[in-house]
């Protein structure tokens, strides 16, 4: 299920910059890797195999293999009403005990295919702050949200990027500018020069 929310009368006249964009870059950035970090970056595929195989070992009562102890020392499956199960940082669970219940915040694991919606709605929650604000936003809610990522929507976020670099109407000099929205400004500009 898509994370699509209302954009809220944000302008995206980019339209060249759209999500496509950065799935493209996130693939090729993906692609240049030699072997993929699963801690880091987890496609679709492997994404429901973990869910499959931890669902597994949650459900048994003994006989754990060792791939199913491997999968509860770092994952856990919560469910919340209406939504699919989701894969979370099992890292805090004791031994032999059951994952932790979903009012415990869990951290989930963002699949590859979620990072750009999880990443816009961060960074548009604190109003398009920067690398060390989408950082701290996203480091209680997800186990593998990398700074290499970010950077990445970060780059291509447009209305970062229109800010980054205003449109200049031209060589008008600024008192002209000044002018027309205050007056009072443009006479103690005129009396510094
Ligand atoms: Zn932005």
């Amino acid at each position: 299920m898509s994370l699509e929310r209302a954009e809220g009368g944000e302008r995206e006249t980019s339209a060249f910059l759209g999500p496509e964009v950065f799935e493209e870059k996130l693939a090729a950035l993906l692609a240049s890797k030699k072997k993929l970090d699963t801690s880091f970056y987890i496609t679709r595929a492997k994404y429901d195999e973990f869910l499959r195989d931890t669902k597994a070992a949650e459900e048994k009562e003994s006989g754990l293999t060792s791939l199913d102890g491997h999968r509860l020392d770092r994952f856990a499956v919560v469910k919340f009403p209406g939504q699919p199960e989701k894969l979370v940082d099992g890292t805090k669970r004791k031994k032999g005990q059951p994952p932790p219940p979903p009012q415990a915040k869990p951290i989930f694991f963002v699949a590859v295919d979620e990072l750009h919606d999880v990443l816009r709605q961060a960074h548009n929650n604190i109003g398009h702050g920067g690398k060390h604000r989408m950082v701290a936003e996203l480091k209680g809610k997800y186990k593998n949200a990398t700074e290499e990522v970010i950077l990445l929507y970060l780059s291509l976020c447009p209305t970062c990027i229109t800010k980054r670099n205003p449109v200049r109407r031209g060589n008008t000099v600024c008192p002209m500018v000044f002018l027309q929205m205050n007056g009072r400004m443009q006479v103690d500009l005129v009396d510094m020069q």
